[in-house]
């Protein structure tokens, strides 16, 4: 049904539906539930906390032995849980400064795994939200780029929230934007293209703006209680 949703959205603004990955948000669901869903054919399952992600892995390992399966990281990530995130997430969307890519790089390159992530922006200047501010995100990009464990993907954001979509567009219009500076400007790789926004309440213009993979929690698994 979402995966209708997200068909209709793509075919309305004119883009291919390989163009959008659904990350489902499985944080606070069961894992029998999250191993459900996975039966009916999710793919990449979005966690905000390593700890509560580490014990879900723990506990499908059967499930995820039959489907190929990716976990991203969209929640905050303090510096002391780094290691065990480069250990269990095949992406992390919430890089918010220069001195965690830093640090994830440097864990990755032991590990010998080349990380994907995405740097996180706060357009809304929220002072309650992660992310990095829009001023600084390309110089930000630049740096990043330049670290060879990590593999900038783009960018990802999560906007104010506020009920109606249609108000929410001029963020999603903003970061579609920042995207195309950075790629313009030459300071980012080739990799770099991907616009990690869009929740339940909103994918759909998230994805008329330009989205290439909405975090979608509640219109999948309903709300948590
Ligand atoms: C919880 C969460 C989502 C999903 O939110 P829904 O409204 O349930 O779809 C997406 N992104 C982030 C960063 C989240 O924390």
């Amino acid at each position: 049904m979402i995966k209708d949703r997200i068909a209709s959205s793509c075919r309305r603004s004119g883009r291919s539906v390989s163009e959008v990955t659904l990350v489902g948000v499985t944080k606070t669901i069961p894992y029998s539930i999250v191993g459900q869903a996975i039966e009916a054919g999710l793919t990449v399952l979005g966690e905000n906390r390593v700890q509560e992600a580490a014990d879900k892995i723990a506990h499908l390992r059967q499930v995820t032995a039959q489907h190929d399966v990716e976990w991203h990281l969209i929640g905050q990530l303090q510096s002391n849980k780094a290691r065990r995130a480069v250990e269990l997430f095949d992406a992390i969307h919430s890089l918010d400064s220069l001195k965690l890519a830093e640090r994830l790089d440097g864990i990755a390159a032991e590990s010998g795994k080349r990380l994907p992530v995405f740097l996180e922006v706060n357009l809304g200047a929220e002072t309650s939200k992660a992310g990095v501010t829009e001023t600084e995100a390309l110089h930000l990009c630049e740096k990043i780029c330049r670290l060879p464990n990590l593999v900038l993907k783009g960018l990802m954001t999560v906007p104010p929230f506020l009920d109606d979509p249609q108000e929410i567009r001029p963020f999603f219009k903003k970061l579609r934007e920042l995207r195309d500076q950075a790629i313009r400007a030459g300071i980012v790789d080739s990799t770099f293209k991907e616009l990690s926004m869009g929740m339940s309440n909103d994918f759909e213009t998230a994805i008329e703006e330009g989205s290439t993979c909405v975090r979608v929690g509640t219109a999948i698994f309903g709300s948590r209680s």
